[in-house]
């Protein structure tokens, strides 16, 4: 079977009014690759990805999904096959960490829903019998962020999209949920879109790498290349940012 999840974006701009938060952008990513998409707040990485679930339109250009023009599949239909975790995890608060797990393959009416909930928190290292039974206020930030990674893994989606699902918590806390994504995406080979405005988080994670600057694309390409050869000025300026917050022997 061929894998699910191969994303071409075509010429897409948008706009909110006079702002213009893409530019036409053009990118393809490959079924199973992870696709990490940097730049600093407002550079468009957002509209991105409600693009991508069609939480919103573009006014130019079109995206395609396994050579289908998202615009032809229902939006409620397409959602369920994407997985999404927000940077603040969006759990839904009066319900206990299985049910959260258990929405997209109870709402996708999977006979399955229980085990899989179970086998999504394995994936991301949470041991089902201690916190299935949590609410979500029972977490600590990582735990909450993990469960929301679980969650959008548990219907096995043709798409994975964070938008800064990171970026919240302390530095150890975060390289340890950082280690359990790269784990479960590489066991799962989900197609992913991560985004961040945090380039050193795209070097460790992302088999590519897209710079957005001001809703345009500055740079698209591996982690080596972004760092060996960056493209434009503004890119070099990322670079050395975040080798300033890199150990003093890793700086060279
Ligand atoms: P990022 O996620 O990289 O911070 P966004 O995609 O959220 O960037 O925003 C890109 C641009 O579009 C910014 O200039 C932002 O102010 C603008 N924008 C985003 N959402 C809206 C909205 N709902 N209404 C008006 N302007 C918006
Ligand atoms: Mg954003």
């Amino acid at each position: 079977m061929i894998r699910p999840g191969a994303l071409d974006i075509r010429d897409v701009s948008k706009s909110y009014g006079e702002t213009p938060a893409l530019i036409a952008l053009s990118l393809q990513i490959a079924a199973g690759e992870c696709l990490a998409v940097v730049g600093e707040s407002g550079s468009g990485k957002t509209t991105l990805l409600r693009l991508l679930n069609r939480l919103a339109e573009p006014d130019r250009g079109a995206v395609w999904l396994d050579g289908r023009a998202l615009r032809e599949l229902d939006p409620n239909e397409l959602r369920r096959r994407i997985g999404y975790v927000p940077q603040d995890g969006g759990l839904l608060p009066h319900w206990r960490v299985q049910r959260n797990v258990e929405l997209v393959p109870r709402l996708r009416r999977l006979a399955d829903a229980e085990p899989r909930a179970h086998t999504a928190l394995e994936l991301v290292g949470l041991d089902p019998s201690a916190f299935a039974g949590r609410w979500p206020h029972e977490l600590s930030g990582g735990q909450r962020q993990r469960v929301a990674l679980a969650r959008a893994l548990a219907a096995d989606p043709w798409l994975l999209l964070l938008d800064e699902a990171f970026n919240a918590l302390d530095a150890i806390t975060r390289a340890d949920l950082q280690d359990a994504f790269d784990r479960a995406r590489r066991k799962t080979a989900i197609t992913t879109v991560l985004v961040t405005h945090d380039l050193s988080e795209a070097l460790r994670l992302a088999d590519r790498i897209a710079v957005l600057r001001a809703g345009r694309l500055e740079q698209l390409g591996s982690p080596a290349a972004v760092v060996n050869r960056p493209a434009t000025q503004y890119v070099e300026m990322l670079i050395q940012r975040a080798r300033s917050s890199w150990p003093q022997e890793l700086r060279t």
